[in-house]
């Protein structure tokens, strides 16, 4: 038994981090696919190139806050989103794999993440990460709980349902996809300098967006509190090597907890995958049930697509607007304001 726990062992730790690796580069892959896509759809509707390419649904996985005030109207009036049906539903497959799996979306799936882990990997190479005093790190933790409180305090508490439907409805909330494309592809001065400060101090300093500024993962980690897998410490066969502290994207302090259960914890597995000892870091269920650590990157996956299937098969995927309408409406996007 002691052996093939010794294989197993060695398995997770050459396997674990490689499979994270190829998973979220394959959802990133995916995601610039999806983008190319849009982006010739887009020149279509605007009229700059007849080639026609169909929209791809996936793109509106970039649309949260679409997201968010897509669930308040379909639990306050029962109506799925017909205008981004794809955006609900990613929102709410983030939903669901958070409150199960932990932040198990953003570990695995996220493009996001993913160039945010590229950054952290080649800083970890030059040994240019620098790690913030607890005070600073716990106030600069707090600007994504502000952000997150000031969307959730603008959609959940201020939009009543005439205002739902009225954003719904908008002729902004049509192109807001149209929007973010051109956010990226003709970004302003202001932009251009955000987005290289982050890409910058992500060099610099761990995940700095995803860790300090992402709203979306602040309330993946709120719901993930819930969770009821988590990885535990035994303390007993711990080594204090700190290994496991030194791979955590999320700088939590694994050596010194029993038990996970932090906002931050994005359900990686990279503490459990360099963990020498082999009964250490586990990952455990309700009870102390030790598990497999592959189930929860297999889990998350299963979530994702079930949701993806549902949706698909029972027509909330695609939105049914007519062409002729985005075509009419990606026209004037650059000059349409938010509500
Ligand atoms: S924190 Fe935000 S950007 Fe980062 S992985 Fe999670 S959802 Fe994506
Ligand atoms: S990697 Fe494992 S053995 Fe080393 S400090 Fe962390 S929990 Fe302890
Ligand atoms: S504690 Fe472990 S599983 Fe959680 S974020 Fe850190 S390395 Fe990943």
């Amino acid at each position: 038994m002691d052996s093939f726990n010794r294989v197993n062992k060695i398995i997770v730790r050459r396997n674990l981090s490689r499979l994270r690796f190829l998973v979220q580069g394959g959802f990133a892959l995916f995601c610039l696919y999806a983008g190319y896509r849009f982006y010739f759809f887009y020149l279509w509707a605007v009229g700059r190139c007849d080639l026609y390419v169909p929209r791809p649904p996936s793109v509106e996985g970039f649309l949260p806050i679409s997201g968010l005030v897509g669930l308040k109207r379909l639990l306050l009036t029962g109506v799925y989103d017909k205008i981004h049906p794809a955006g609900l539903t990613i929102f709410l497959a983030a939903l669901i794999i958070a409150f199960l799996l932990r932040k198990g979306f953003c570990g695995w799936i996220c493009p996001v993440g993913f160039t945010s882990n590229l950054a952290e990997r080649i800083g970890l190479k030059l040994k240019s990460l620098w790690r913030p005093p607890l005070l600073l790190d716990y106030q600069l933790l707090a600007l994504k709980y502000l952000l997150l409180a000031f969307f959730a305090f603008l959609i959940l508490f201020k939009m009543d349902i005439r205002a739902l439907e009225a954003f719904n409805r908008s002729s902004y909330n049509l192109v807001v996809d149209a929007k973010m494309l051109l956010f990226f592809i003709d970004p302003s001065r202001m932009t251009m300098w955000v987005i290289g400060f982050l890409v910058i101090i992500s060099f610099f300093m761990r995940n700095f967006w995803c860790h300090y500024l992402c709203p979306y993962g602040a309330l993946l980690g709120l719901l993930a509190l819930m969770s009821p897998v988590r990885v535990k410490r035994n303390s007993e066969a711990c080594i204090d090597c700190k290994k496991c502290e030194k791979v955590c994207p999320s700088s939590i302090p694994v050596a010194s907890r029993q038990s996970i259960n932090s906002p931050e914890c994005i359900g990686c597995l990279e503490c459990v995958a360099v963990c020498p000892p082999e009964k250490c870091l586990t990952l455990n269920l309700p009870g102390g049930r030790t598990v497999n650590p592959f189930l929860l990157p297999g889990a998350v996956l299963a979530v994702f697509m079930v949701c993806w299937a549902v949706a698909v098969l029972t027509g909330h995927w695609q939105n049914d607007i007519p062409l002729e309408t985005l075509q009419k409406f990606y026209r004037m996007s650059e000059n349409l304001a938010h509500p």
